[in-house]
């Protein structure tokens, strides 16, 4: 990787490196102003000192994958699917006693009992689709980052 791409910005330093070198370890960092990356917005601030690699190899860390085999999705549907079964059986009861038993309060218990947790479904992927292009795009804005090693100060490689 060319580790000196970049001029910074501000000192004029070439000691930049690419936020996934640093994570990587494959930099030592002396001691500078720190600063923290907000993946979401890509603002940069700088703060108190840290000559820490370790606290470095934090801040430079890629943003986390959502973990979709862990989202409880089979047992979220579950406990809906349960609980539409519940409210089905109120909702039918109350419907047949002001509409009567006729063929529409008989289609209430069905609609509830599959609909809702097919809606459920539905929104959850949708969900977890939001995640996903959320963390693509923090990964993509990870991959630009990176760091002037005299100075702290994060630059965004907007040609990368
Ligand atoms: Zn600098």
């Amino acid at each position: 990787m060319n580790n000196s791409t970049f001029s910074c910005p501000r000192c004029g330093s070439d000691n930049t490196s690419s936020f996934a070198l640093i994570h990587s370890g494959g930099t030592s960092a002396g001691s500078f102003q720190g600063v923290s990356y907000g993946a979401k917005t890509g603002t940069i601030q700088t703060s108190g000192r840290t000559g820490s690699q370790s606290l470095l190899a934090q801040q430079t860390a890629p943003p986390i994958r959502p973990n979709f085999v862990n989202s409880n999705g089979v047992l979220l549907t579950v406990i809906v699917f349960v609980v539409a079964c519940v409210i089905s059986v109120f909702v039918r009861g109350f419907a047949t006693s002001v509409f009567g038993d006729n063929i529409l309060t008989s289609l209430i218990s069905p609609a509830f009992v599959f609909g809702v947790p097919i809606l459920f479904v539905i929104y959850h992927n949708k969900q977890l689709l939001q995640k996903r292009e959320l963390w693509k795009s923090e990964k993509a804005q990870w991959e630009k980052s990176w760091m002037c090693l005299k100075c702290g100060i994060v630059l965004i490689n907007k040609s990368q």
